[in-house]
């Protein structure tokens, strides 16, 4: 398959003669990961995925996140307090966040199933939340059981920008979030027999809104055993959103570069326009 491809349409940042990818969304830090992470990326590059976004989930991650993202040159860092997380504090934060590797601020949001209650996450997703807009950073978003106290956090930020992650809904639930302009990272969920509410997700979101994120290791890609998902799994997270949409394959990959620069943008620019120069 021959595309050439224009991210960014005004800006003209890519031209490729082939699809390749990026991984909105990993944990490459997770102890469950392969902690050979120059092996890790390599597989990721030699599977056309040409951007990683790690993005970490407490204070310590941020740093090792942030250490590989200043490593590689196609690592690209989302840092953030995630609500299963013990948080750092803001200060620590916000110091971490005003490294030029930093595309969003993440991964932050709420989750009902865990022990920590919901108004205690809420705390800390609302200062995070301001922070994003006071940097102008999108945020990466985790949900789960706790859609109405998320949107309206969300609506309490006006401007607030950024990508649901792993979204474990159907589409009448995903119709206010992109109502706020939010896109969605798809994962390897799409490759599985079995619940079909997040096929059916990708089959109704709008084309401008579709992201593709491994969310590795943690969420399972078909044939893969469990805790060995990686970067290197999007072409066939890829091969499966295509099963689901009308858009052509070429079409769809140039897209979901586009839906990345521009989810992930301004920072995540440079970053990829480097990436599409390398052979
Ligand atoms: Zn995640």
């Amino acid at each position: 398959m021959q595309s050439k491809q224009n991210i960014g349409r005004s800006d003209k940042w890519v031209e490729a003669t082939k699809p390749w990818f990026c991984d909105v969304h990993c944990h490459p830090t997770d102890p469950a990961a392969d902690p050979d992470r120059e092996g890790l990326l390599r597989r990721a590059w030699e599977a056309d995925v040409r951007v990683v976004v790690a993005t970490a989930y407490d204070l310590s991650s941020c740093v090792e996140v942030l250490e590989l993202a200043t490593k590689s040159r196609f690592v690209a860092a989302a840092l953030g307090y995630h609500p299963w997380f013990i948080p750092g504090s803001p200060d620590e934060l916000a110091t971490l966040l005003s490294h030029p590797k930093v595309v969003a601020l993440g991964e932050i949001g709420l989750d009902s199933k865990v022990e920590r209650p919901v108004s205690d996450q809420l705390v800390v997703l609302e200062w995070q939340l301001g922070m994003a807009l006071d940097l102008d950073l999108p945020v990466v978003l985790h949900c789960r059981g706790a859609g109405g106290e998320l949107l309206a956090a969300l609506k309490r930020h006006r401007g607030i920008r950024g990508v649901l992650h792993g979204f474990p809904y159907e589409a009448p639930a995903a119709a206010p979030f992109l109502a706020l302009g939010l896109h969605f990272s798809l994962s390897g969920l799409l490759t599985l027999e079995g619940d079909n509410r997040v096929k059916r997700l990708a089959a109704a979101l709008p084309p401008d809104r579709l992201l593709l994120e491994s969310d590795a290791p943690a969420l399972p890609v078909a044939g893969v055993p469990k805790h060995g998902t990686e970067p290197a799994h999007l072409p066939a997270i890829f091969r499966a959103l295509c099963g689901l949409r009308p858009e052509a394959p070429e079409v769809l990959a140039e897209l979901l570069l586009e839906n990345s620069a521009r989810a992930l943008g301004p920072r995540l620019g440079p970053i990829v326009q480097e990436a599409a120069g390398q052979p």
